[in-house]
């Protein structure tokens, strides 16, 4: 703990946390001690771990990284977090994200942004930046994140580390912040495939808080993570296809997939005819829950209440506009549209029936092949600014991460090198719903 603060001190201009929890980190790394010293330590013990400000924590500030949540303080902890906590892991700190997870390079924050520790000049991805550059500066070991269209794997990818969203409703969402109920799932970003494996494996199964959570038994994925037989790979060639992937990107998964290849595996092209569907979809649909789950942000339940309200109609809406930023807000109206009773069946209910082919035509894919290949983001990390003033190419980076999303199934940033300028690259590998014990072994041998 003491090593991993100062750490942060020598890197506060990463921004990567909004709060560190010195003293109560200190002081819970000496009671894990003493269980260490007394054998009765859990299978965490040690290990040093931020958390995203969308996990609830209890008696900790909780934000979104939002102006709206100004002085929100949790009233309970997500269960996600108290698992970890119950096998002695050590939370460090509050990590600096997106406002409300929206966003892909941590530049929507309304604390600042995140900076990549590799060039300070270029976003960390997003919206779990501060996560992603915690993990890669070294200033924790593990950081807990959410992914609802690319989160954890896209800023694990630009920040050179591994990053993993499980299947949907793997994790409990219990305290964790909705951003679009549907799609949203933490993740872990590590170093290691081994540490994702073991935090997941704590971090799993069913829990009487979340209706929403699969029952099914969790396996001990850190136990299991040899892969021994020729695996059946599909990679999405439509994806080498699109105009904004970047050459040194492409270069380095075809090194992955040539790799494979000697290795044994057998590796074939697939055809993913949806790929231009699947940004639209996403924000169709995840804007309209967005739209919904921020109504309660009203200036009545929590936190910030604007001081200018005269009445209670312009309470509500002074509390919104100077409460949420700009991108919140641009995503509470896309939603609000696509929901009006107007557009609903052109739009949301259009998109629901779109979501079905993706992912229909996904479990197709993966009833042939045990694993889907895809890099994880169209470039390397981009300049800061580069893309605030053009929300539609912000959301084409997306163009690879949302199809786990939309499908619902479990996916894996893995770091694979680097291109000219140092900048890290990052493949991505998807397998079915529940198929996290195979994706975690066939990753390791990746790795
Ligand atoms: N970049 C995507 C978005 O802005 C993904 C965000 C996320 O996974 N939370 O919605």
């Amino acid at each position: 703990v003491e090593r991993y603060l100062q750490n942060i001190a020598a890197k506060r201009h990463l921004n990567a946390f909004l709060e560190v929890f010195e003293e109560e980190a200190l002081r819970q790394a000496e009671e894990v001690d003493a269980k260490i010293q007394a054998g009765t330590a859990g299978k965490l013990a040690g290990m040093v771990i931020g958390i995203k400000d969308v996990l609830a924590y209890e008696g900790h500030t909780l934000q979104a990284a939002s102006q709206i949540l100004n002085g929100f303080q949790s009233l309970y902890t997500a269960t996600a977090v108290q698992r970890l906590l119950q096998e002695d892991a050590i939370i460090i700190g509050r990590q600096n994200c997106d406002e409300f997870a929206m966003g892909g390079s941590n530049e929507n924050s309304s604390f600042g942004p995140a900076l990549n520790d590799v060039d300070n000049t270029r976003v960390p991805g997003g919206s779990s930046g501060g996560s992603a550059v915690a993990v890669q500066a070294d200033l924790c070991l593990a950081s807990i994140g959410s992914d609802t269209g690319g989160s954890v794997r896209q800023p694990a990818a630009y920040c050179g580390v591994v990053g993993m969203k499980p299947t949907y409703s793997r994790i409990s969402r219990y305290g964790l912040i909705a951003y679009a109920s549907s799609f949203d799932q933490i993740g872990v970003m590590t170093h290691s495939v081994e540490d994702a494996a073991l935090l997941l494996e704590v971090m799993a199964g069913a829990d009487e808080f979340d209706a929403t959570v699969s029952q099914r038994p969790v396996p001990a994925y850190s136990q299991n993570l040899s892969f021994d037989r020729p695996a059946r790979i599909g990679f999405i060639s439509d994806s080498f296809d699109s105009p904004g992937l970047n050459a040194e990107v492409k270069t380095a998964v075809q090194g992955v997939l040539d790799q494979l290849k000697a290795e044994g595996h057998t590796v074939e092209p697939v055809e993913f005819p949806f790929l231009d569907y699947i940004v639209p979809t996403y924000y169709i649909l995840t804007t309209a829950e967005a739209s919904s789950n921020l109504g309660r942000y009203d200036g009545v339940k929590y936190g910030f209440r604007s001081e200018n309200s005269t009445d209670l109609a312009s309470m509500y809406k002074k509390t919104r506009s100077e409460g949420f930023g700009k991108e919140v807000q641009r995503r509470i109206m896309l939603g609000t549209f696509v929901l009006s009773a107007d557009y609903y069946d052109a739009y949301y209910t259009k998109a629901q029936q779109v979501r079905r082919l993706i992912k229909e035509k996904t479990d197709e894919l993966l009833s042939q092949y045990d694993f889907l290949i895809v890099p994880t983001t169209p470039t390397t990390a981009f300049k800061i600014g580069e893309n605030t003033k053009d929300p539609l190419a912000m959301y084409l980076e997306d163009i690879y991460t949302v199809q786990a999303n939309l499908a619902g199934i479990p996916a894996i940033s893995l770091p694979i090198g680097h291109d000219a300028a140092g900048l890290p690259i990052g493949v991505q590998v998807m397998t079915k719903a529940f198929g996290e014990e195979q994706l975690f072994a066939f990753s390791k041998q990746l790795m």
